[in-house]
């Protein structure tokens, strides 16, 4: 397993350049006697590959799993060198080290391949493996769940493997552009409006953060001004909101859309004769819903006893982030999101836990027999 990683690891994967590892992925898929296929998400999106498909048929009657992972990673992801040190695979420092989430492709690959050697009884695997899950989970966004038979299954892509996360927020993305009015700063400053002025009023006021205990908020981005004796015409900010509870997140980007609205309302100038005043344009969209798994469902069940039969007892929990189980859940699906061991991630500080890597692949594997049972 951690030879597989090792290998996926070096395999440079940013998002939408999928290509060769999809290719490697398929072709391991295909000599373990699975289905396999490719579909279009990688033209709707501009990407070398679609989603990596492939169901491994069953020996018994029950009902089948979908286990997923994603195949991309963040920047700086390429020529990753791994290292093993000690119980830890780490980078050389120069790049991420693509724990997030090779480490979730390498326990599948490896669940699959103890299936077939061992010849362990199962109801049928289906493996998605996504693109571009981190730039905005789109791959899993163009994915038809109708083409899997199975309704329920898990996503490995989170870190502590003590935990089976069932609940995740849903987002808001959203983009506010200030308009005011461009002057000479030193001649003529009561001729202009300045948006970075605006918009700072808006930030000074808004709440961020933690909002409360399920609503976070973050404006992450911003972009304006030509000079530094300009009054600046244009401002750019880029946020999001999250909450587990709509109701709150839509409360929360009501306030923050409210607040640009009122700063801009305060801002006007008149000049020969005409009357300027600032304003506002925005872009609110839903980036993803909320995970929700319930806690009696049959994933979760069957998890939670694996989990105890291995000896590595899991707790369903709550997570701050989003992931492609939020988009298979507003499909219709059910799929809890497992820890793999990895750590740190998205920083060039990134590393993984070989027990805990092991120990969650334990885990996957009991989950599928257990599952196939019924
Ligand atoms: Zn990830």
């Amino acid at each position: 397993m951690t030879d597989e990683l090792m290998a996926l690891v070096r395999i440079d994967s940013l998002s939408r350049r999928e290509g060769a590892i999809a290719k490697r992925l398929a072709s391991d898929l295909a000599a373990l006697g699975a289905e396999v296929s490719v579909d279009d998400a990688g033209e709707r999106v501009g990407g070398e590959t679609g989603n990596v498909m492939a169901r491994l048929p069953g020996t018994l009657p029950g009902p089948a799993i979908v286990l997923s992972a994603h195949m991309d990673t963040v920047v700086p992801g390429e020529g990753v060198v791994p290292v093993r040190e000690g119980g830890r695979i780490r980078s050389d420092g120069r790049t991420i080290l693509g724990g997030d989430d090779k480490s979730g492709v390498a326990i599948i690959m490896e669940v699959l391949r103890t299936l077939v050697e061992r010849r362990i009884p199962h109801a049928g695997v289906e493996v998605v493996f996504t693109i571009c899950e981190e730039v905005g989970l789109l791959g899993a966004k163009h994915f038809a769940v109708d083409r899997l038979k199975a309704k329920d299954g898990l996503v490995l892509d989170s870190d502590d493997a003590s935990f089976l996360f069932t609940k995740g927020p849903a987002a808001d993305r959203l983009e506010f552009t200030v308009t005011g009015l461009e002057a000479h700063s030193g001649i003529c400053p009561e001729r202009g409006i300045s948006a970075i002025q605006v918009a700072s009023e808006a930030i000074a006021g808004m709440r961020l953060g933690r909002v409360d205990p399920e609503t976070t908020a973050n404006l992450g981005l911003i972009h304006g001004g030509a000079a530094a004796n300009i009054i600046p015409k244009e401002t750019v900010i880029r946020g999001e909101a999250r909450s587990l509870d709509e109701k709150k997140l839509d409360e929360q980007t009501t306030h923050m859309r409210r607040r640009f609205a009122e700063a801009a309302a305060r801002h006007e100038v008149t000049v020969d004769g005409v009357v300027h005043r600032a304003s506002v344009a925005e872009v609110v969209e839903r980036d993803y819903d909320r995970l929700h798994v319930p806690e009696d469902c049959a994933i979760v069940r069957d998890v939670l006893r694996a989990a105890r039969q291995v000896g590595a007892p899991v707790t369903t929990s709550a997570t701050g982030g989003g992931c492609d189980a939020n988009v298979f859940n507003a499909k219709g699906l059910q799929i809890a999101n497992l820890g793999t061991g990895m750590r740190a991630i998205h920083t060039r500080n990134e590393y993984l836990l070989i027990d805990e890597f092991i120990r969650s692949a334990r885990i996957v594997l009991e989950t599928v027999r257990l599952h196939g049972m019924g």
